[in-house]
């Protein structure tokens, strides 16, 4: 494969963009090389501008569960555009997506809808301190919510619970009540209550995590979780900005019997487009401007364009229950395909498979918590996946990413995959 003009367009980037991207994973730091400048989608399949083809298993970091340039999305989309692009005044689309989402998800009267995912986390968390009226909230390493200052944390030193900031700019005062716990491990989740001295106003987690990786709650550590929240008067708050109608239509609650407070969606409930939305019952909504105190807002919020995408999306999701079976049945069998070559070859490998979402770290244990996923070795992982670029597998560019099937990746694409992951394992074992 050539990638002389995606070099030459990354050059130019570099010139005027920070990194010559807007988001960094996207820069393929953790793996080396250039990033492939991406033409167009068709399907299950990405086309950069040099015309290389890749079976495509990131999809925009997961919107895309219908494919790229789906026909109905695009029918609604431009049928939207033809009335106009924004009024920054209420349309119908926005209640009937959101008729939608209250009809599917337990425990979820109200939505509202914002242009992306760290938006909606950044508002869930305002809405529930606002509600609670305490200040503090745990959050688990590993588990990314968005780029919002009081997000952005890491451990501090020795013991402490309290989180310091991960990047510059955020400064420690804003995320001193941002308290960081370890991800299945409910003692962890239990000394962060007894550490806050001004009380726990949420609790904000990944129930299926898939930014370290894919990394699954268990179903006795979620069930924990919801019982120390009630006894602490906190609210749960479920990040399902990847998950939602990704791990099963309704996300989290398709798999497990444990309910939250307060939902977050995102990702593919705009179908490609810059969605999120957060939802809650009466009570805790009620308590957002212009009904109650609690201010969020939005100039773009609930875009008429965007609720057309993510409308048309959901109802041919609705509409056909088994998607997600077969999607799960191409995900595993992905991770089957990968696992049994890592076997044969004695490469320490573990996988994971929940709905469309799959994931596999070169790694000799489970991994349950971020320190687990540290453990992979993110180099021979950079080195697969370059091999496997050039055979036009397109998967994530870090090994703590998830990858993802669409409707539109076929049970060929499927094997085309496994025999090319065979052959760069290979080759890299050689
Ligand atoms: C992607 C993601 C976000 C952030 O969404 P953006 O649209 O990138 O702002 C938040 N939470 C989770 C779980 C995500 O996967």
């Amino acid at each position: 494969m050539s990638y002389n003009k995606s070099q030459k367009a990354f050059k130019e980037a570099c010139e005027v963009i920070p990194g010559g991207v807007d988001s960094p994973v996207r820069a393929f730091s953790s793996v080396g090389g250039t990033p492939p400048f991406i033409d167009r989608g068709e399907g299950g399949y990405l086309i950069d501008i040099d015309g290389n083809r890749y079976i495509d298993f990131v999809q925009s970091w997961g919107p895309l569960i219908l494919g790229h340039a789906h026909n109905e999305i695009e029918k609604a989309v431009i049928s939207a555009v033809k009335k106009g692009l924004s009024f920054g005044a209420p349309t119908v689309g926005e209640t009937k997506l959101a008729m939608h989402i209250v009809n599917m998800f337990e425990g979820i009267d109200r939505v509202r809808f914002v242009s992306s995912g760290t938006e909606a986390v950044m508002s869930a968390i305002r809405l529930a301190r606002g509600y609670t009226k305490r200040d503090d909230f745990i959050k688990f390493t590993g588990c990314y919510h968005g780029h919002a200052d009081s997000l952005l944390v890491q451990a501090g030193s020795g013991m402490a619970t309290f989180g310091n900031p991960s990047s510059p700019g955020v400064p420690a005062d804003l995320t001193k009540h941002t308290l960081l716990a370890t991800y299945n491990n409910i003692q962890s989740v239990k000394k962060c209550f007894a550490d806050s001295k001004e009380g726990v106003g949420a609790v904000v987690i990944e129930p299926i995590a898939g930014n370290m990786g894919l990394v699954p709650a268990d179903e006795e550590f979620l069930v924990e979780l919801r019982a120390l929240c009630d006894e602490h008067g906190a609210l749960l708050i479920f990040d399902e900005v990847m998950s939602g109608f990704r791990a099963s239509l309704t996300g989290s609650q398709g798999i497990s019997s444990v309910r939250a407070d307060i939902i977050t969606l995102g990702k593919v409930i705009g179908a490609g487009m810059p969605v999120g939305a957060f939802g809650a019952s009466d009570n805790i909504m009620a308590q957002l401007s212009p009904e109650g105190p609690i201010y969020q807002a939005g100039t773009l919020s609930g875009n008429p364009v965007a609720m057309a995408a993510g409308l048309a999306s959901l109802e041919m999701l609705k509409a056909d229950p088994m998607i997600y079976t077969t999607l799960e049945k191409r995900a595993k069998r992905l991770m089957e395909g990968f696992q049994s070559t890592a076997d044969k070859l004695d490469i320490p490998m573990v996988t994971e498979v929940r709905g469309s979402m799959f994931g596999f770290f070169f790694s000799k244990k489970a991994v349950k918590n971020f320190d687990d996923a540290l453990e992979n070795d993110s180099e021979f992982f950079g080195r697969f996946h370059g091999k496997m670029l050039e055979k036009g597998i397109y998967l994530a560019c870090s090994s703590f990413e998830t990858g993802f099937i669409s409707t539109m990746t076929t049970d060929e694409m499927i094997e085309d995959a496994i025999n090319s992951a065979t052959e760069s394992m290979t080759e890299l074992m050689a």
